[in-house]
């Protein structure tokens, strides 16, 4: 598959392909958006959303969530606003989220199976893999908190406006939780 992809991008690069894309780093729209990696979003996000290159700043992990502090997504946001601009944020999940049911249960027999020892899941139990690796059951919640983990971070500026939506998977429908 990457062989494909590198054959396609030597075509697209020798057609100017990338001409209508031509931006700069800085969102226009003074924007970030925190939603998750999920493949139906890839497209269906942007377009749903009106948002098109140069818009926005798109952060992406699996569920679009900020797990502690120091969560990496909690740094992009920070580089967006202090460099870039940001101004807005919206946090998107989405509707039969893929992270809504995952858990570490269900991943450690794959992994034992896939040739991690246990000694070293062992380890990592002891650091909390079950609660790092565990998924969210509600939706709303999740908004809730992930919009209150940034709100309330002390190093994001109260003149940030943040507000949490749920995604349709199929019709891109955004709706507002407050
Ligand atoms: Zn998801």
């Amino acid at each position: 598959m990457i062989d494909q992809i590198l054959a396609y991008n030597a075509r697209f690069v020798a057609e100017k392909g990338y001409e209508p894309y031509v931006t700069d780093k800085f969102p226009a729209r003074k924007l970030a958006v925190l939603t998750c990696m999920d493949t139906r979003l890839t497209e269906l996000l942007p377009k749903a959303l009106g948002l098109r290159n140069g818009d926005a700043k798109i952060i992406k992990n699996a569920g679009g969530l900020v797990l502690s502090e120091t969560d990496s997504a909690i740094r992009s946001l920070l580089v967006g606003i202090y460099e870039l601009g940001v101004r807005e944020v919206m946090v998107v999940h989405h509707s039969t989220c893929g992270a809504c049911h995952m858990s570490y249960g269900e991943f450690k027999p794959h992994m034992l199976e896939r040739g991690i020892p246990e000694e070293v899941l062992d380890q990592w139990e002891s650091k909390g893999i079950d609660t790092w690796l565990e998924g969210f059951h509600d939706t709303e919640a999740s908004v809730r908190k992930t919009v209150a983990a940034i709100v309330n971070h002390p190093l994001v500026p109260g003149d940030v406006t943040v507000r949490g939506f749920i995604i349709d998977s199929v019709t891109g429908a955004l709706s507002e939780v407050v």
